[in-house]
């Protein structure tokens, strides 16, 4: 019988880690689904959890629970350790200087309003210029879209080329002393796409405006300094980096964090109280108001760990040749179109199938256990300008192999071959 082309790919990558051990760290990879083994290829969406964090969650409810700062008892001062030791985490993980510059809130998302709500509203008046780029999450588009509409300030969009990468020439010309805020992403969650962020940063800082860096995709691919790098806010969610929903990171410079308003009022943001002022914390506390999510926050602490045990100098070289292996190999079936095919790509996979509407790839991958995602995956924008409403988003993480993108290729090559 004869060898399918799409057969003949190189040999695969493996990792400088125990990929068969990393596998078994996550139970869920032993879910079967429709009768097949799972093939979880929707880490863009989310990320599978670790038996580390599973396992840091119920100690935490069994041994630690408490709320935190304000009692003075034993499992206050347990749970209090567990939360700021994760702040710590955060911290060492991104390369912050002070733990400090660490907010905890819901996500990514909940983080680019808190940065537009306290520092934005702060800072950006009439006339004023907001940039962020076409490849951007719906999360770092609406909440400026409605800051600059509140402010009579503008919106201004760096386009991309045709690859899918950042027009860095058109990025500076667009740069005046009006530009008070760049707001990018550092990988596309569409297309994968890796942005030049330090590139981006750099000269955003030579014209006089502030960064923010939306790392939602990068955190779990990619190394971040937020010092060597220098971005003023970095945000991302916890969910996408191996650890619980919920909980997400905003991280400012201290003297930015400094001048920053708060957002939310009530308990622990506060300092003192009567009835004619209040006095506020300082950061991050001042950014922190009520009871927060206590448990997932020890969970993110305990995810990043977990990713630092693997090391992410590893984790990033393997997933950059297993995308270029997936590359290859989906390149080879008849009638896929990829769609973002820039030099530096991180994790994504984004395509259309000739004769297939986006739902029907999906829904005919996972009746083979395969979880993709298809639609717009909340970046509307960037799919519009490749000519697209939806597209289908395979994504991988460092759980992934080559068995696994063999059997979407081979998934992929039989819904080619039935059309017509
Ligand atoms: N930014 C990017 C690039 C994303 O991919 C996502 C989630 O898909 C977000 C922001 C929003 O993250 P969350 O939904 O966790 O708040």
């Amino acid at each position: 019988s004869s060898v399918p082309a799409w057969d003949v790919a190189p040999a695969g990558p493996t990792p400088a880690y125990d990929l068969g051990a990393v596998r078994r760290d996550f139970p869920i990879l032993a879910e079967r689904v429709n009768g097949r083994q799972l093939v979880w290829l929707d880490n863009a969406a989310t990320t599978q959890k670790p038996q580390a964090v599973i396992d840091r969650l119920a100690y935490f409810y069994a041994h630690e629970n408490s709320n935190i700062h304000r009692a003075a008892h034993e499992l206050a001062a347990r749970a209090t350790d567990a939360y700021e030791g994760a702040r710590s985490t955060v911290a060492r993980f991104i390369g912050a200087a002070s733990a400090d510059s660490v907010i905890f809130v819901r996500g990514a998302t909940e983080a680019v309003n808190l940065v537009a709500q306290t520092w934005g509203r702060q800072h950006i008046g009439t006339d004023d210029e907001i940039v962020i780029s076409h490849l951007e999450h719906h999360a770092n588009i609406v909440p400026w879209q409605q800051l600059a509409a509140e402010k009579g300030a503008k919106l201004r969009v760096i386009p991309v080329d045709d690859d899918g990468q950042i027009r860095l020439d058109e990025f500076g010309r667009m740069l005046n002393d009006r530009t008070k805020l760049v707001a990018v992403t550092h990988v596309s969650n569409a297309l994968g796409t890796v942005v030049p962020i330090d590139q981006v940063i750099a000269m955003a800082h030579r014209a006089g405006a502030r960064v923010l860096i939306d790392g939602a995709q990068s955190v779990a691919h990619k190394r971040i300094d937020v010092q060597a790098q220098d971005p003023d806010f970095f945000v991302f969610s916890g969910h996408k980096v191996f650890a619980p929903t919920g909980i997400g990171v905003v991280y400012a410079k201290p003297e930015v964090l400094e001048s920053m308003p708060p957002w939310q009022f009530g308990g622990n943001m506060i300092e003192d109280v009567s009835f004619d002022r209040s006095v506020f914390q300082q950061p991050p506390a001042r950014f922190e108001a009520g009871t927060g999510n206590i448990a997932d926050a020890v969970g993110l602490g305990a995810a990043l760990e977990y990713l630092e045990s693997i090391g992410l100098e590893s984790i990033d070289r393997y997933e950059h040749d297993l995308l270029g292996y997936a590359t290859q190999a989906m390149r080879a079936v008849p009638g896929l179109r990829l769609i973002g095919t820039a030099a530096e790509k991180a994790s994504v996979l984004s395509f259309v199938l000739e004769g297939y509407r986006t739902e029907e790839v999906g829904s005919a991958l996972n009746r083979e256990g395969i979880a993709v995602r298809s639609g717009h995956h909340c970046a509307q924008p960037i799919l519009r300008r490749f000519g697209l409403e939806s597209t289908v988003r395979p994504s991988l993480a460092l759980y992934n192999t080559c068995d696994e993108v063999d059997l979407l290729v081979a998934a992929l090559h039989r819904l080619a071959a039935n059309v017509g």
